[in-house]
């Protein structure tokens, strides 16, 4: 008799799974969809299956300078004084929050050189989570969270692709144990079930989104998505 065949790698890990409807997640109060025509037509740049590697670095940062923008347009300001062009003292604004980034490796990656170039003295970590790709359940390999409470007033986690949400629940987690302040966490693409996943995790986490797309197909990738932005960014076939 003929041996039952191996199970296959990476399975339809999505199957037979509910997610919640776009239009279901799309009003949450803690929900932001950025929505206007640049980043429309930039978004339709990174999902073009043809658009390479450089480009889709380029157009990708793009994105990220505006999420984080986004995250940070009612920062908290107090005075400062500096001397002006003519060298008499004049008063300008200056953050009155302490903001630092998490990238959720490896695609978080790509919101470095945006990150760096808003923030310049501000932190930037990392936290390295691998996708089991039949369960989709992250396991941590990395991070460098710093283990002290009052590091920072405002975490903003960067995770480029939000699909079941697991990866940036399992990071809230381990930043809400050295943090009770703001966290902001800012994806290029969601789909509904990663928000949903998100919100639930974490009462007071406020999701800030490039687009809220239709939901993960069998495989967990988002649709119409983009595909695997790691493998897009590094030029992985
Ligand atoms: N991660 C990605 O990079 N893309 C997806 O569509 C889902 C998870």
């Amino acid at each position: 008799m003929a041996a039952n065949p191996p199970p296959l790698a990476h399975a339809a890990p999505m199957t037979g799974r509910t997610q919640p409807s776009r239009t279901e997640i799309l009003d949450h109060p803690r929900l932001h969809v950025i929505d206007d025509s640049l980043t429309r037509i930039i978004l339709g740049g990174v999902r073009d299956g043809r658009t390479g590697t450089q480009q889709f670095a380029t157009l990708t940062s793009h994105l990220a300078t505006r999420l984080l923008w986004q995250a940070c347009a009612e920062l908290p300001l107090r005075s400062a004084s500096v001397p002006g062009f003519a060298g008499d003292p004049i008063t300008v604004d200056e953050a009155d929050e302490r903001v630092a980034g998490v990238a959720i490796l490896r695609a978080g990656l790509l919101f470095a050189p945006a990150f760096r170039a808003l923030f310049p003295s501000a932190p930037l970590r990392q936290i390295g989570l691998r996708r089991d790709e039949e369960l989709l359940e992250p396991t941590q390999y990395t991070s460098n969270l710093p283990q002290a409470s009052e590091w920072t007033d405002h975490v903003l986690v960067l995770e480029p692709m939000l699909a079941t949400g697991g990866s940036a629940a399992t990071a809230i987690r381990l930043i809400r144990e050295h943090h009770s302040g703001r966290v902001t966490l800012l994806s290029l693409i969601a789909a509904p079930l990663g928000v949903a996943t998100v919100l639930d995790a974490d009462p007071h986490v406020q999701l800030i989104v490039s687009a809220l797309d239709d939901g993960l197909n069998d495989q967990g990738y988002i649709v119409p998505g983009l595909g695997d932005a790691g493998d897009r960014l590094f030029g992985t076939d």
